[in-house]
Formats: C-alpha cells, sequence, structure tokens
C-alpha cells in the first residue's frame, strides 16, 4: 500500500501545491490534502495557538489536526527560509515544524524540508535527497522527481500569469474546468498574501463577493515579474520579506495606473509584516494615488454584514468616477 502523505491546505499551499504534490508522487507516495477550511478548523487552530498568533498560521495548525485525524502516514510541514536569493519569509514560516511539533500531541511522522533557495542549489539538492530517501532509495529517482516537480511549478505559475487564480490554476492542473476570473468590468487589484485571499472561508469569500458585484480580481500571482520589480524598485529601502516585497512592489506599481479601477489591501490579524506593509500602502496612497484603495483586515471575528458594507460602498465609488451612478 502506497503511504500517504498530508499537505495541509494552508499557507504556501496556494503557491507551491502541484509542486509538492509532483514530487510525492513520483516517489510512489499518495497525497492527501486536509479538507476545506471549516469552522472547527479554525477552531481547533485557535484552541492550539497562543492568542497572538497570526490567524493564517492558526488556520495552519487547524489544518494539521484534520490531517492527523485524517490518520495520514506523514504531514508535509517545510521549514521555507527562502525561495528566492537575498530574500527571506517570515519567521513564522522558519519555525512553523517546530510550533506544529509542540502544539499538536501525536502526530504522524513532520517532514520538515528546509527550503532554503538563499544557500544555493547544493544545499537544496541535499536536502530533497534527504526526504526523498524517506520513500527510495534511489538518488537519481529523487532527482528526477525534484526536476519535474520543477518543471511542473513553472507551468502552474506561467497559468497564474495568464489571469488565473491560484485555486483556479490548481483546478487547471488537476483537469479540472475552473470558473471564468474575467467577466467583471471593474478591474481591482487585491495586495495580498495568498493564503489571505485564496481560503474562501478565511475572508469571507472576498473574491466571489467582489465578482458577483463587477469586479475582475487580479493578485500579485498573476502579474509578471516585471511588474513587480518597477514598483519596488521605488521604494526607498528594500524589503527583505519575500512575498510583502510582492505586495508593495505591486501596490507602488499600481499607485499612478490607469490600468485598474481600485486596490484593495487585505491583511491577516495578528500579521506582523502585514502592519507594515499596510501602513505604507495607506500612506502612499492617500499622498501619491490616483485611483480608490481600501484596507481590510481578516480575523476570525470578522463579520460577513460588515465586510459586505464596505465592499458595496468601495464599489459603488468606483462606479460613480467613471460616471455610470450619480452621487
Ligand atoms: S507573513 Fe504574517 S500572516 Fe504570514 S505567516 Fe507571517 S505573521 Fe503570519
Amino acid at each position: 500500500m502506497r503511504e500517504k502523505v498530508g499537505i495541509p491546505k494552508a499557507l504556501l499551499y496556494y503557491n507551491f501545491y502541484p509542486m509538492w504534490k509532483t514530487f510525492f508522487e513520483e516517489l510512489g507516495a499518495e497525497v492527501i490534502t486536509s479538507s476545506d477550511t471549516c469552522k472547527k478548523i479554525i477552531d481547533d487552530g485557535v484552541k492550539t495557538c497562543v492568542d497572538e498568533t497570526c490567524l493564517p498560521v492558526k488556520t495552519f495548525v487547524g489544518h494539521v489536526i484534520d490531517l492527523k485525524e485524517k490518520g495520514v502516514d506523514y504531514i508535509f510541514v517545510p521549514r521555507v527560509i527562502s525561495v528566492e536569493r537575498r530574500r527571506y519569509l517570515c519567521s513564522k514560516f522558519l519555525g512553523l515544524p517546530d510550533l506544529v511539533r509542540n502544539l499538536v500531541s501525536d502526530l504522524p511522522q513532520i517532514i520538515d524540508m528546509k527550503i532554503d533557495y538563499y544557500r544555493g542549489e547544493e544545499f537544496m539538492e541535499r536536502e530533497i535527497i534527504r526526504v526523498g530517501k524517506l520513500f527510495v532509495d534511489n538518488t537519481s529517482k529523487i532527482k528526477d522527481a525534484y526536476e519535474k516537480s520543477l518543471k511542473i511549478q513553472k507551468v502552474f505559475e506561467n497559468i497564474m500569469r495568464k489571469g488565473f487564480l491560484n485555486t483556479e490554476a490548481i483546478k487547471i492542473m488537476e483537469g479540472k474546468k475552473p470558473e471564468t476570473n474575467k467577466n467583471g468590468d471593474l478591474k481591482i487589484v487585491l495586495l495580498a498574501h495568498s493564503y489571505d485571499i485564496m481560503d474562501d472561508y478565511l475572508c469571507m469569500g472576498l473574491i466571489n463577493r467582489l465578482k458577483s458585484m463587477g469586479a475582475y480580481v487580479m493578485t500579485t500571482n498573476m502579474m509578471e515579474r516585471d511588474m513587480i520589480e518597477i514598483g519596488a524598485s521605488k521604494l526607498q529601502k528594500d524589503l527583505f520579506w519575500n512575498y510583502g516585497r510582492d505586495i508593495l512592489g505591486a501596490g507602488k506599481y499600481f499607485i499612478q495606473s490607469k490600468e485598474v479601477d481600485g486596490v484593495i489591501s487585505v491583511s491577516a490579524f495578528g500579521c506582523g509584516p502585514d502592519s507594515i506593509t499596510d501602513d505604507l500602502l495607506e500612506r502612499d496612497y492617500k499622498r501619491d494615488g490616483n485611483i480608490p484603495y481600501m484596507s481590510i483586515t481578516i480575523d476570525e471575528h470578522t463579520g460577513e454584514a460588515g465586510l459586505n458594507t464596505r465592499l458595496e460602498a468601495f464599489m459603488d465609488l468606483l462606479r460613480w468616477r467613471k460616471g455610470e451612478i450619480m452621487a
């Protein structure tokens, strides 16, 4: 029987799932994901973590508990340090396997692969082989699995750049038909970590609400790297957090733009990096922006009614600016 590897449907799942799935399947494992986020998963995470933990990490812990209950052989909890040279992820990612081991009892084996591209390909190769040997004692098979997973990641990223959300791109990679994201007449950029906006339960269906109000939603993952780099080059000081820099770079790129109708920044309660990027974005848009900007913070208590009212008001403002409705 094939060994089961559980991948939590949270945090960087939205950025790397096709790649991770390919790697483990090529090694002969069966990949299982946790269920979609629901009240029980959030409650489990909230009960297990200390109050100060950010909402996405609490959610991740809830997903780990869900996988434990599903009875998998391994749970993949990578220690993601750097996904590109000279940039790092927030410290919560660095300590994720330790946090999970300390908070959740009776876990199956945790696969705590170190992902640190700053230390170079050689380091990554050693780490890939270490993890691959849990499944097969064949170095060239492990290297082939890794090479294939890298190619799959490129395909996944290219699909997103063609205008598909991360969740839609995952469906396409699985041979399913995604919903189209291109019907709306108002173009709105969401500045956020993918895990804050792709998880429908966590953000109370934000993207679908915007779509139903006539928005075409764009995210940082859909942008060409050049666009983000142009925006990031305008930062007074470079930011070493990988995804925070992408968010700020995208924000700077669109600040004077006529390509989009509005910008919404979405951050998670308890997130240190977001509190900085959010503040910088708000100041920049107040000072230099020529398009409407709104900031939304999500936490486990955010009410749907309040969110809807704010989105409706924002969309009305955009339509009023286009002359579609009277004041
Ligand atoms: S960047 Fe923010 S939301 Fe993401 S893991 Fe770190 S603290 Fe949590």
